[in-house]
C-alpha cells in the first residue's frame, strides 16, 4: 500500500454524479467520521466501482488524498444489503436512516457507534421480528444519544424522584412525575414507553434489537420521537416524507 493511502471501514451514505463519468461518495467511516471520496470513472459501464458507490454498501475503502477530497483507490464491499434493497418499504426506512446519519456526521470524528447502529438497524429492517416503525424510533433515539442530545428521562425535573415518571417535554428535554404533574405541552408517556426509552438510552448499540412493544406503546414512542426530531433537526429531512406515506 503506497504511503499516503489510508484504509477505512464504512458505509456509503450517498453519492452524487460529477460530470459525465465520475461520482463523489460520502462514506460514514469508523475511523474518520464522514469522508468524501472522488470516484473516477464510477459512471462508466463496467466500472469496477459502480456497485460500490451505491448507498448502504458497507466494507473497507482504500483512499488517498486529493486536492479537495479523498480519492478512492480500491474497495472491498462486505455487505450490499441486498435484502433491504429488494423491499421497497425497507428502502424508504433505510434512506431515512442514512439521511439522519449524514445530518449528524462530521469529518475527522470517530463514528464507530453511529456506523454500528446504522449497520444493525438496516439488518433489523429485514429481520422479520421488528416492524419498521419500531426500528425507526430506536434508530432515531439512539442516534440522538450517540450525538449527546437526548431528554433526561430518569428523574423528575421538579422533585428529583425516579418513580412514576409520566410527563415528558420533548422541547425542554425533561420529564415530570405524576405527583408534580404536567407543566403544559408534555407528552404523557405510558410506563412501557418510558421503559423502552430508558432501555434505548442506556443499552449498548448491540443490545437494542431485543424487544418489541404493543401498538399503543409504539404510537406513544412515535409521538415523542416526532417532536424530538423536530427539536434536534433544524430542517426537515427529505426522506421522512416517504415514510409518512406508508400505511
Ligand atoms: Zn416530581
Amino acid at each position: 500500500m503506497p504511503q499516503d493511502q489510508v484504509e477505512v471501514t464504512g458505509m456509503v451514505l450517498f453519492s452524487i454524479p460529477i460530470g459525465d463519468y465520475d461520482k463523489r461518495i460520502s462514506i460514514l467511516t469508523k475511523e474518520m467520521g464522514l469522508v468524501q471520496a472522488f470516484v473516477r470513472g464510477a459512471k462508466r459501464p463496467n466500472s469496477r466501482f459502480s456497485a460500490a458507490c451505491d448507498p448502504m454498501c458497507f466494507g473497507s475503502f482504500l483512499i488517498y488524498p486529493g486536492r479537495s477530497a479523498w480519492n478512492l483507490a480500491s474497495v472491498n464491499i462486505q455487505n450490499y444489503f441486498e435484502k433491504v434493497k429488494g423491499d421497497l418499504e425497507a428502502v424508504y426506512y433505510a434512506s431515512y436512516f442514512l439521511e439522519l446519519a449524514a445530518y449528524f456526521a462530521r469529518e475527522n470524528l470517530d463514528a464507530s457507534d453511529q456506523l454500528n447502529l446504522l449497520y444493525i438497524s438496516l439488518s433489523a429492517l429485514t429481520d422479520g421480528r421488528f416492524p419498521g416503525r419500531l426500528v425507526r424510533v430506536v434508530y432515531e433515539l439512539k442516534t440522538f444519544v450517540i450525538n449527546g442530545i437526548y431528554p433526561d428521562v430518569f428523574s423528575c425535573a421538579s422533585c428529583g424522584c425516579r418513580e412514576d415518571l409520566a410527563y415528558l417535554s420533548p422541547e425542554r428535554g425533561t420529564i415530570r412525575c405524576r405527583d408534580c404533574g404536567p407543566e403544559g405541552g408534555e407528552v404523557e408517556l405510558l410506563p412501557s414507553a418510558l421503559y423502552a426509552m430508558q432501555y434505548i438510552i442506556q443499552k449498548p448499540v448491540g443490545k437494542l434489537y431485543t424487544f418489541t412493544v404493543k401498538e399503543e406503546v409504539l404510537e406513544n414512542l412515535e409521538q415523542v420521537m416526532k417532536r424530538l426530531v423536530g427539536r434536534y433537526c433544524d430542517r426537515p429531512l427529505k426522506t421522512a416524507s416517504f415514510l409518512d406515506g406508508l400505511p
